[in-house]
């Protein structure tokens, strides 16, 4: 594989804000629970860097006849137990840095619920809300085009992520199918549309798995979840669903937030269906206040700082810092994003007996239905709804479980404990496999 320079000099003015490094953060975050492991050098460096880093350049024809140049990546952290797994981001502030963050995540997150895979990541640096339809669709199979030997059921299985969905993996399949002499080989990817081979329960899973941990959670702590309050920040995928999920349980949800900005309305709670209903038409919350009860922070981070029982970031890296840990006090931190808290946040949040559900752990539902929708995909066979949410409830609970005993066992944290799980059979696997020869 070529050496690249990370961050590519080209990249210039593409490249997002400068923000701290997430694969540093999660280097600390395996480093710590390595120290607790006692694991030999060689086993820390067989495991913690990624196997293989690919940049691509994506010229697109742009409607008005221009071509623009867009930049991807695919990493493969991990294939020790599997197939690479992992989701495709587009955003503007996609680095290499983050990619191999997520992809660092993913080897963990499918360790932990114990799916045989391995971790992976992609992502494009582009603002797809600024694309149409056919610009969005060129980009999405140049993507996989460029790419597409990296790609396979056997080898690395991507997934939607942020601002990514069904509609772009099942232009990513058609393309690897095509490429494969126009067969249909719906196993290349997880998170397509039902019609071509997407299973049952993807769509919620992510935001499902999460509540299946906080019902766990909720009982160690003796907190009644049809009586606890709600603050969920970012409301796509994980973060709706989130919402209406718990609110199904009982929950109020008392503040939420997005792109457009954060609301809240801790007397009577916020209905999700209709925060939802009003993003469908206005692709984000800006402008809620004037249609629900509801009044508008003046800063959308004060989302994180509600006084609620459980706390869910479902946006983005690195919300959760130094900066602002010791104002989070929430009884349970379910993390539905990837990365949101820093290694030095955790400390805090720690100290100050906040009950925190990694993400690892806490957002893996979405990968393990992926992992249901690609045994579906290689049977021909597809499952009921109650056969997925069941098979999705047992992995979950047995992976909580799994995670809190081992918090106890070495008297650590539940992200700790959860590295810990994961990286015990990631090295048993690449030992049996051979990989350290
Ligand atoms: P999405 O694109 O559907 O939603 C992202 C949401 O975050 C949007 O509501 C967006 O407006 C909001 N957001 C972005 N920047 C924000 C900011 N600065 N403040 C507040 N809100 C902001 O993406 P998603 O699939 O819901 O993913 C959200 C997080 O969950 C990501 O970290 C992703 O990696 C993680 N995750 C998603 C899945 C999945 O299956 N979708 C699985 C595992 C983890």
């Amino acid at each position: 594989m070529e050496k690249k320079e990370y961050p590519p000099k080209h990249m210039g003015s593409m490249m997002g804000p400068v923000h701290a490094s997430a694969f540093e953060n999660a280097l600390k975050q395996f480093n710590a629970a390595a120290r607790v492991m006692n694991l030999s050098d060689d086993q820390v460096a067989m495991i913690k860097q990624p196997r293989r880093i690919t940049e691509v350049r994506l010229p697109i024809r742009m409607d008005d006849g221009r071509i623009e140049n867009f930049v991807g990546y695919r990493v493969q952290h991990s294939i020790a137990r599997g197939p690479a797994k992992g989701g495709i981001r587009f955003h503007p502030d996609v680095t290499v840095d983050e990619v191999k963050a997520l992809a660092f995540w993913m080897t963990f997150k499918c360790s932990v619920v114990n799916i045989p895979m391995g971790g992976g990541k992609g992502g494009v640096i582009v603002d797809p809300s600024k694309l149409s339809r056919g610009e969005l669709e060129r980009l999405a199979r140049r993507y996989m085009a460029e790419m597409i030997d990296l790609f396979g059921p056997d080898r690395d299985v991507p997934a939607p992520d942020v601002n990514t969905g069904p509609m772009i993996m099942g232009w990513m399949m058609d393309t690897y199918s095509m490429h494969h002499g126009g067969d249909y080989i719906p196993g290349v990817i997880t998170g397509k549309p039902l019609e071509i081979g997407g299973s049952l329960g993807r769509d919620k899973a992510t935001a499902q798995g999460m509540v299946f941990c906080v019902r766990e959670a909720a009982q160690k702590l003796g907190i009644f979840l049809n009586k606890a309050t709600v603050a969920i920040q970012g409301f796509g995928n994980a973060g709706s669903f989130a919402a209406s999920l718990l609110h199904e349980d009982g929950c109020k949800i008392v503040a939420i937030s997005d792109v457009g900005g954060g609301f809240f309305n801790r007397e009577k709670g916020i209905d999700p269906a209709q925060a939802i209903e009003y993003v469908k038409k206005n692709r984000s919350l800006k402008g809620f206040e004037k249609v629900a009860d509801v009044k508008c922070y003046d800063d959308p981070m004060k989302v994180l700082e509600e006084s609620v029982d459980v706390l869910i970031p479902a946006a983005l890296e690195n919300q959760i810092t130094e900066a602002n840990a010791e104002r989070i006090k929430p009884k349970i931190i379910a993390e539905c994003a990837n990365g949101p808290c820093t290694f030095e946040a955790d400390a805090i949040l720690t100290e100050n007996k906040v009950f925190l559900i990694p993400d690892i752990l806490c957002n893996a539902g979405g990968v393990t239905v992926s992992y249901l929708e690609w045994v579906q995909n290689r049977m021909g066979y597809y499952w009921p709804i109650e056969r997925v949410q069941e098979d999705l409830e047992r992995m979950m609970v047995k992976a909580f479980d799994d995670v809190y005993e081992t918090s106890l066992k070495y008297k650590v944290n539940m992200r700790i404990a959860a590295f810990i799980v994961a990286i015990e059979r990631v090295s048993k696997a690449s030992e049996l496999r051979g990989l350290y020869a």
